[in-house]
């Protein structure tokens, strides 16, 4: 983490709106112009941003506060957001229990939908290489026949971001403004501002204006910020007007989503309400696949693997794309490279054996352990999508009047599905942060308030996205030598030893 300084903040102008608003800049700094000032403006109307929203909302201490969030999607549509029982978003996150509570405590867990959430009891974490497992049994925590504990819960984003809505509108408009459909052209610090009123010559002042202008948005707003939270994701627009670096780079790897029917396991698991998450690592394929309950024998998959085959596989017809995903946990390395490179069976030319025909040949001949996810039957149309994976990580969390949570902060990979819960621990401890400043007489935005959310965040956040990277980097490492052997005994000792796994699944469980 570099020192923080004093002296950092620099104007940002949108890169899409500055020939909207260049000459404007100046103007919007002019003594005639209004100007709203809040205690809190949040851009970014993510999960991070809305949480923080909720947070500040559902405390006594910090629920008069003048807030405002900026978001350039529509709030509106996301808090109609409506699909059918049988069908189910592809951007899906795993909640750990500490995240559940956080949102049970803010008011907002008995938002969600849960006829669409999906608890999981076992997890099963294996190399498809050397074949080592480790396996998360929470359900023999206490009885297996009673009250199994919880591995995490799987919520699509979308209900949990409708559900973070709802909560907000249950306390009312009163010093609340969402700027919803609108975006943030620029942000100064108000050095050149009127003399009259408090002194904001160190505030972020923020141009907002709407995405899609009508006659009665169309005209830009100036707010002032007395804390700016940067909630707006990898990009963030609030972390380059603090002039804060990341470090970080780009996997080289896609994560590949869909919602898949998965057929009826042959014999139940024992207790029948106990659900698991599978995840396999292909070495030689780029990363690993995993399988995450969702109700009513649905899942949902996340498939880590190079942009080569992340193109090949979403080029696939369903039949042969449901074949890929059933090998994928089924077949050894060399099996699955070479059904890789099987020509896609829309090409009507080819005589080469589908890749259905090739899994149930090869799977004859392969020894597949028992601990595997039911065979997945059907895809929802319309989820296969991929996205690029990143590791960022922001130098500093905060600098005067400034502070940054979620993917603005840190960016890692989704193999141990942590991301969105880290981000939603850091605006746990940046709520709490701002209630003991308010309670204390403290000013909200100074650097000495803010200090204490940097220390609490900082390392634990480097601590998971250094070991997310480095699963990843040791799950790249193909062929027979020593990482390959360390892997194995890796997982192999952990299963073995109580106490190490105990750990580990405290770990999990985000405690
Ligand atoms: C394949 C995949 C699987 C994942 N699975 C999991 C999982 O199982 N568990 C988990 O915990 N995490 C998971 N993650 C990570 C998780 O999805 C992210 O960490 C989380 O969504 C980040 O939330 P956020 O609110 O910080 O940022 P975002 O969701 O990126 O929200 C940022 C918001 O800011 C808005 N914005 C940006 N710029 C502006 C601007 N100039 N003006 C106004 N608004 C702006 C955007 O519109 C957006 O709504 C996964 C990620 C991937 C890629």
């Amino acid at each position: 983490m570099r020192p923080i300084s004093r002296a950092v903040l620099r104007p940002y102008v949108c890169p899409t709106c500055r020939h909207g608003i260049g000459a404007g800049q100046r103007r919007f700094a002019s003594k005639s112009d209004p100007l709203d000032i809040y205690d809190v403006v949040c851009v970014g109307g993510g999960p991070a941003g809305l949480g923080l929203l909720a947070a500040l909302r559902s405390s006594p201490i910090t629920s008069k506060l003048k807030v405002a969030l900026i978001e350039s999607q529509d709030l509106n549509k996301a808090k109609a957001w409506n699909l059918e029982p049988t069908q189910f978003s592809n951007r899906v996150s795993s909640l750990t229990p500490s995240t559940v509570s956080f949102l049970r405590e803010i008011g907002a867990y008995d938002h969600l939908d849960t006829s669409r959430v999906q608890d999981y009891q076992d997890m099963q974490v294996w190399d498809g290489q050397t074949g080592s497992r480790i396996t998360f049994d929470w359900s023999m925590e206490t009885s297996p026949f009673e009250n199994p504990r919880t591995v995490a819960t799987m919520t699509e984003n979308a209900n949990l971001v409708r559900a973070l809505l709802r909560r907000i509108a249950d306390s009312g408009d009163e010093n609340l403004s969402l700027f919803s459909n609108s975006t943030v052209a620029s942000i100064e610090n108000g050095s050149d501002l009127a003399p009259q009123g408090p002194n904001l010559s160190a505030w972020p002042i923020l141009t907002v204006k709407p995405t899609t202008p009508t006659e009665t948005t169309a005209a830009p707003k100036r707010i002032a910020a007395r804390l700016l939270v940067g909630a707006d994701g990898i990009n963030s627009p609030v972390r380059s007007f603090a002039d804060i670096p990341t470090q970080g780079w780009d996997y080289g790897r896609h994560g590949i989503v869909a919602t898949l029917a998965l057929a009826e396991p042959a014999s139940p698991p024992f207790p029948a309400t106990k659900r698991t998450a599978y995840q396999r690592f292909l070495p030689a394929l780029g990363g690993p696949i995993a399988l995450l309950p969702l109700p009513n024998n649905h899942a949902t998959l996340v498939w880590s693997t190079t942009p080569e085959n992340a193109a090949y596989l979403k080029s696939l017809p369903t039949p042969a794309f449901l074949a890929m995903v059933n090998a994928a946990f089924r077949l050894d390395m060399t099996d699955l490279s070479y059904m890789l490179g099987l020509p896609s069976s829309s090409d009507s030319t080819s005589t080469s054996p589908s890749h259905q025909d090739e899994l149930a040949w090869r799977a004859q001949h392969t020894s597949i352990p028992p601990q595997i996810p039911p065979p997945a039957t059907a895809v929802q149309t319309g989820t296969v999508a991929s996205f690029p994976l990143r590791f960022r990580h922001a130098a500093q969390y905060v600098s005067p009047r400034i502070a940054l949570v979620g993917d603005a902060a840190h960016v890692i990979h989704p193999l141990a599905g942590q991301g969105l819960n880290l981000g939603l621990a850091d605006v746990a401890s940046l709520s709490k942060t701002i209630q003991y400043a308010v309670s204390h007489g403290m000013d909200v935005g100074d650097l000495l308030t803010l200090e204490r959310y940097s220390c609490e965040r900082y390392l634990p956040n480097a601590k998971i996205g250094g070991a997310c990277d480095l699963l990843h980097k040791m799950y790249n490492v193909p062929g027979e030598g020593p990482i390959t052997w360390a892997r194995s005994l890796g997982l192999g000792v952990v299963d073995s030893l109580p106490f190490v796994k105990g750990f580990l699944m405290k770990n999990a469980e985000g405690y």
